[in-house]
């Protein structure tokens, strides 16, 4: 089959590898649209290590191949997708509903070969496989990919987020787009905030009341300004020191900082943040990774039915061989919406 294969950092190509065997308890996936996403970039750009050679694409969806003998809930021809946050079902997170934290975490693209090829062999199929229904396209559920299904997570289950709220999102990328239609269809009044004026628009697409650019203005002054003293919720969907940092001062008193954009190379992990400040205005600090398998429950409905539109942040399909160049663009941030793989070649 052809794939993708990071060779080394910032060392992409498209190559011919033998095709996949479903494990025991394993299905083999044929992938008809997989996401490419800035996770994928931190580890291209090497600021996160992984194992290489690597097929990475961890946001696809796509049709059962071929399945294991012991697999059980699915079959030949299913249509499905996989979250990024798989787990092998034993250990306390696991047993206690929280398997996106597995201890022993099975990532496709990142722990085994992922969706940037034809096929892509899933183990623990019956747990970490998801089927579609039939109103939501392979385009839009690989979009759901890692972003959707954490800024979903992150709002809803860690966040809280109520009718009515302000929520201001930092960062129109895959991610804070996702939060932007996420929080808009909660009920909440959506704030979007980035440098890149068609991002903005995008955001004002999926639901952003207001939007702010802030090369040309202060944006937590603005902020302030429109919610009348701060936003209930701040997302950070980028992960730099000025986003977070611009995101806890938007907040009003006991507002709830919600965390999804992962640090770059600059920051390496680490953001000073403005802690007595917080502490005075009990300012609370939350995070979201991914999402366990059995809310997608939750969230496919409300994809088949309309509410949210993750497909209509895909702004382009494109090819296998298409990807190096898309990532040489995310370093400038000259990107707007996302990109998802159609073309296996
Ligand atoms: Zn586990
Ligand atoms: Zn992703």
């Amino acid at each position: 089959m052809k794939a993708l294969v990071l060779e080394d950092v910032e060392k992409l190509r498209v190559a011919d590898i033998p095709d996949p065997i479903p494990d025991e308890d394993g299905v083999v996936i044929r992938v008809m649209a997989s996401g490419v996403c800035r996770s994928d970039w931190h580890f291209w750009v090497g600021d996160t290590r992984v194992p290489m050679p690597l097929v990475m694409g961890h946001e696809f969806a796509g049709v059962v191949e071929a399945t294991g003998r012991r697999v059980t809930r699915l079959k030949r021809g299913d249509r499905v997708t996989v979250p990024f946050t798989g787990s092998e079902g034993t250990c306390d997170q696991c047993l206690s509903g929280h398997s996106h934290l597995c201890d022993s975490m099975l990532m496709p693209g990142i722990t085994y070969p992922g969706g940037y090829a034809e096929y892509v062999s899933v183990p623990h199929a019956d747990r970490n496989v998801v089927h579609l229904p039939d109103a939501i396209d392979f385009v839009s559920a690989s979009a759901l990919g890692c972003r959707f299904m954490t800024a979903f997570h992150g709002l809803v289950d860690r966040a809280s987020v109520a009718p009515g709220e302000w929520v201001v999102v930092y960062g129109c990328g895959g991610v804070g787009l996702s939060a932007v239609n996420i929080a808009s269809a909660l009920g909440a009044r959506v704030i979007a905030v980035d440098i890149n004026p068609a991002n903005l628009d995008l955001a004002r697409q999926m639901g952003a009341v207001h939007v702010i650019d802030s090369r040309a203005e202060d944006p937590v002054h603005a902020v302030l300004d429109w919610t009348h003293g701060g936003a209930h919720v701040a997302v950070d969907a980028l992960g730099i020191a000025q986003t977070c940092v611009n995101a806890i001062r938007s907040l009003r008193k006991r507002g709830r900082h919600l965390q999804i954009g992962m640090t770059t190379r600059a920051e390496a992990g680490f953001i000073a943040i403005p802690v007595d400040d917080m502490i005075k205005r009990e300012i609370q600090f939350t995070t979201a990774f991914g999402m366990p398998a059995h809310r997608f429950s939750a969230l496919l409905p409300l994809v088949a039915d309309g509410t949210l539109t993750p497909g209509r942040m895909v702004t382009r399909t494109v090819s296998l061989s298409e990807v190096a160049g898309i990532f040489e663009g995310m370093k400038t941030y000259s990107h707007s919406g996302t990109y998802v793989v159609t073309e296996f070649l």
